[in-house]
């Protein structure tokens, strides 16, 4: 930039008298160029307006555009006014950071690759976000783990918090609003209750993640029927993602199933070959990793649909070749990295696929496992599975509880903790853990 200001000033000379150059040119500084503005510093504020005359001020410009580009164009500024504005921008963003953004950054609309099986969903987020209320309410997204469900409802999320500050928007999962309802049953009190509603029925968007886990025991059902027709009466904007369509949610009452099919119902599918390229290089220059477009292929096709997990494949490589000091993943570096890994496993986890892996490992029934006997042999397997459930899968302690056979949620919390306590003391228990996974998570 100053070897084109150089230009410019000395085009300047021969364009106007001496003492004007002298007195008004000269001491033009420029600050920044972005976005085709030129952006100049006066030391003064007679400075400035002598500049800004048009006799001076066009000459400027046309040989700017010689010099820089053709569509470039000036602003000038002088000392106290350039302070003023960069005191005021402070501001505001301190302001913004006043107000805690309770979204995840990197999930944003920018960030998220459309694609053929993501296309309609994204567009209807969007449009969403744009216009809550309006014309997709409520509006219920579903699809297998990991295709983007999640990173979209943080992008209508980040997307309204940045446009749209007056509104109260409330992410949750169905976990969360599952377990603020069963702190208020629990306690029962007046002021809670009205604490539970105030969160849930104050809010202009309330989207709630992974709903297929809304049990129908403790009248849960029940609250969340009545909170939902509260916003929509009030015309405030459902968002709900799910990993089955609510016709598959069997837990699902039927006044809840038709009210979710008022607004738009629609999933999201698995994404092609060409998509997961192209998802695995927006990543790679998000993250600043270097990586051969032989690898990004490689990656694509060795993977199964499930993007978090080729994310967590593509920093295995990246991480691989740091460890030889290498800057940049080779082919080789991805071979050696993935050596231990077969072909893609079709289909993608759940909490049934966890029980038979838990039951094979341990040679026991599932009839054991979900029953009652206390024996160490079935025991600890059912401890470990139940803590794979809700760790894997964060499924609710409620909906896992049904799965074994009706248990209470605080026996089924007393199990999980129990392993998660283990883990950290008894490398006997990493060791199963580990391996139990990695069975599961051979993809
Ligand atoms: P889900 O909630 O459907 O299980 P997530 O939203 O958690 O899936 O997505 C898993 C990971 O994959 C996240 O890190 C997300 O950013 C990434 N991801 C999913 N789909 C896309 C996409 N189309 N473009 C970019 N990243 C994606
Ligand atoms: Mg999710």
């Amino acid at each position: 930039m100053l070897e084109q200001w150089k230009k410019v000033l000395n085009k300047m000379e021969n364009e106007v008298t001496a003492v004007t150059y002298d007195l008004w040119i000269s001491s033009l500084k420029p600050i920044k160029y972005a976005n085709d503005e030129l952006l100049l510093m006066a030391p003064s504020v007679t400075a400035k307006n002598q500049v800004c005359q048009p006799a001076i001020f066009d000459k400027l410009t046309r040989i700017v555009r010689e010099e820089f580009d053709k569509y470039a164009y000036i602003r000038v500024t002088e000392t106290k006014e350039y302070e003023e504005n960069i005191r005021q921008q402070d501001e505001i963003e301190q302001k913004d950071s006043g107000r805690e953004c309770p979204f995840n950054k990197k999930y944003t609309f920018e960030n998220f690759v459309v694609g053929k099986s993501n296309q309609v969903v994204f567009a209807a987020m969007e449009n969403v976000a744009e216009h809550p209320s309006q014309k997709f309410n409520p509006l219920f997204i579903y699809g297998g783990v990991g295709l983007g469900k999640t990173h979209l409802l943080h992008a209508v999320g980040n997307y309204l918090w940045k446009n749209r500050p007056e509104l109260n928007v409330l992410y949750v999962t169905c976990e969360n609003f599952t377990n603020d309802y069963v702190d208020y049953l629990r306690n029962s009190k007046d002021k809670l209750k009205s604490e539970f509603r105030d969160k849930y029925r104050t809010a202009d968007v309330l989207m709630i993640d992974d709903i297929q886990f809304i049990s129908n025991r403790t009248g849960i059902q029940e609250e969340f029927f009545h909170t939902f027709n509260d916003l929509y009466q009030n015309n405030k904007q459902i968002i709900l993602a799910s990993d089955r369509p609510p016709k598959e949610m069997s837990a699902l009452e039927d006044r809840l199933r038709s009210r979710f099919s008022m607004g738009l119902i629609q999933d999201i599918q698995e994404p092609d070959y060409e998509t997961k390229v192209a998802i695995i290089k927006k990543k790679c220059s998000q993250e600043g990793y270097f990586v051969d477009d032989d690898v990004v292929e490689f990656i694509a096709q060795k993977t199964g649909t499930n993007i978090r997990d080729i994310e967590g494949i593509l920093s295995k490589v990246v991480f691989y070749a740091g460890l030889l000091g290498k800057t940049h993943a080779t082919m080789d570096d991805a071979h050696e990295a993935l050596k231990d890994y077969g072909e893609p496993e079709k289909t993608s986890l759940n909490a049934d696929k966890i029980m038979s892996t838990v039951c094979d490992f341990f040679k026991i029934s599932r009839e054991d496992i979900v029953g009652k006997k206390k024996n160490k042999e079935v025991v600890e397997p059912r401890q470990l599975c139940i803590y794979l459930i809700n760790d894997m899968l964060s499924m609710p302690l409620t909906a896992i509880g049904d799965m074994f056979g009706g248990r209470d949620h605080t026996t089924i919390m007393h199990a999980r903790d129990k392993i998660s306590k283990q883990l950290k003391t008894n490398p006997h228990t990493k060791t199963l853990v580990n391996d139990i996974k990695s069975r599961l998570l051979k993809y």
